[in-house]
């Protein structure tokens, strides 16, 4: 069933748009365990094409494109909106949860500017590929349903075949919905955006005294806990602007997004992110930063006004630095088979890495190595004076911890993912799709899924790019 709870806060938030119809409509790809676990009804899945392509309009949908600004690169952009995502409604499945079931390169909207709404094939795959695969690495993310062919070309720096990707999300607010409407001055837009988001991602926070504030510090929490969780998997957003910054926690708006290989800090491959703004270790200072804007939103709504109210609002933003380095470091002892906190963790941690980028170790390979590693078995990792004396640092601490072999390794195999999306293998999948051939997609979607096997079948996903199929740039592909 579907309800519009978000289209019923007011005419600024969301514009009646209407997918416009696409020639030939065919299925590429369906999110069968998705589809189930929404009870979407099992007619769609037959209809998929025509349902998710925007030629038909599922029961009870009523389309909508979202406002909002955002700071692109650190610029301020008072309108941008969905230019070519349009909202079908918010879905209720039979547990309870509410998701916002949106159609993406659906065609033009009031917020298209001289875009044409439309995406292509590769990117779409792209989104459905990487959303999958952080959700199964236990990220939080929108999720992918379906993609679907339009039969049409879209018209780029090359002539591209398109498709509509339908998404799911817990909400589509971002901190750049807040910046829409306070750069517009309107705080009871402001407030009513901010009661929408509390009731339905923050609900606790309802009872707090000051609930703008909750609301603020919320939100830092779950920013910390999420790009604490790119930083282990190694991802890279790519494009961190506070409009793909979405409230509820969720990674949103996969674009010119990548993995690590090697390991190195200030890793870039957006091909639109010249200064590295957002490169791999800047993005928990972005996240401050975006959490910061969002601040000055909220401000006006905050029980203490004036420097009170700046001071309040200051302290959860310099929190962030303290919480993320929390939920880093609870997500790291994990990763080296540690069960409890210690003094050194941080250090272990940071000098790991450090020998990985002495030689420009895989850093996705060189993690899931520890677990070999632990019967002194040390091929996965890098053979240097360093790596040996950190090993031996980290099998004392190890044995500190007393803990059972099977335990460690248990813990280091739940943790350290085999298979990622590597940008060499998600390319060539892409570029096969776009040729016709759907087979390589769909063989590094099932691997991607099962993260954490390293079996026979994951071999051929695992192995780090030659020299010859390194990607060293990525691009929005919009
Ligand atoms: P993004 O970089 O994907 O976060 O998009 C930034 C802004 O550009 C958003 O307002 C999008 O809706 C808009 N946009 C991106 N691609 C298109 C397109 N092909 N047509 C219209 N608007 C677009
Ligand atoms: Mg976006
Ligand atoms: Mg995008």
């Amino acid at each position: 069933m579907f309800e519009h709870t978000y289209a019923a806060l007011g005419e600024d938030f969301a514009a009646p748009a209407r997918p416009m119809p696409v020639a030939a409509p065919r299925l590429l790809a369906w999110n069968a365990p998705l589809a189930d676990a929404l009870g979407l009804p099992a007619a769609w899945q037959a209809q998929a094409a025509q349902l998710f392509s925007g030629n038909t309009l599922p029961e009870g949908a009523e389309p909508v494109a979202l406002a909002y600004a955002g700071h692109q690169f650190g610029h301020f952009v008072p309108r941008l909106g969905d230019g070519r995502a349009i909202l079908l409604g918010e879905w209720l499945a039979p547990d309870g949860r509410r998701v916002d079931l949106q159609l993406k390169g659906a065609g033009p909207t009031a917020f298209s500017r001289r875009g044409d709404g439309r995406a292509a094939i590769g990117p779409v795959l792209r989104e459905f590929l990487v959303s999958e695969a952080m959700h199964a690495l236990g990220v939080p993310s929108t999720r992918s349903l379906a993609a679907v062919a339009t039969g049409d070309v879209v018209v780029r720096d090359e002539i591209l075949p398109g498709a509509v990707l339908a998404r799911v999300a817990a909400s589509h607010v971002r901190v750049g919905t807040f910046q829409y409407f306070a750069a517009r001055g309107e705080d009871a837009a402001v407030r009513a955006l901010a009661d929408h988001v509390i009731a339905r991602h923050y609900p606790p926070v309802a009872a707090a005294e000051d609930r703008y504030l909750a609301l603020l510090e919320a939100v830092a929490a779950r920013q910390a806990a999420l790009v604490a969780k790119w930083m282990h998997v190694g991802f890279i957003h790519g494009v961190m602007n506070t409009d793909n910054m979405a409230v509820s926690g969720e990674t949103i708006d996969y674009g010119p997004c990548a993995f690590l290989d090697e390991y190195h800090p200030a890793k870039v491959f957006s091909s639109i992110d010249r200064n590295g703004r957002y490169a791999y270790g800047n993005q928990p200072p972005i996240a401050q930063w975006n959490l910061a804007r969002l601040a000055e939103c909220l401000l006006p709504l905050f029980a203490r006004q004036g420097d009170e109210g700046v001071a309040d609002a200051r302290a959860v933003i310099e929190g962030f630095a303290g919480l993320y380095q929390r939920a880093w470091l609870e997500g790291l002892r994990p990763k080296l088979g540690l069960a409890a906190a210690g003094d050194d963790d941080e250090a272990l941690g940071r000098d790991f890495l450090a020998a990985l980028q002495a030689v420009e170790a895989d850093y996705t390979l060189s993690f899931h190595a520890l677990a070999a590693a632990l019967d002194g078995e040390a091929a996965g990792l890098p053979r240097t004076p360093a790596m040996d004396a950190w090993r031996a640092r980290w099998q004392a601490r190890l044995a500190a911890e007393g803990r059972p072999a099977e335990a460690v390794r248990s813990t280091l195999r739940a943790a350290n993912p085999a298979v990622i999306p590597r940008n060499h293998q998600v390319e060539a999948a892409l570029g096969a799709a776009a040729a016709g051939d759907l087979q390589p997609f769909e063989a590094l979607l099932a691997a991607v899924r099962r993260p954490f096997d390293d079996g026979p079948a994951q071999q051929p996903f695992m192995a780090p790019p030659d020299p010859g199929q390194r990607v060293l740039q990525t691009f929005c592909g919009t």
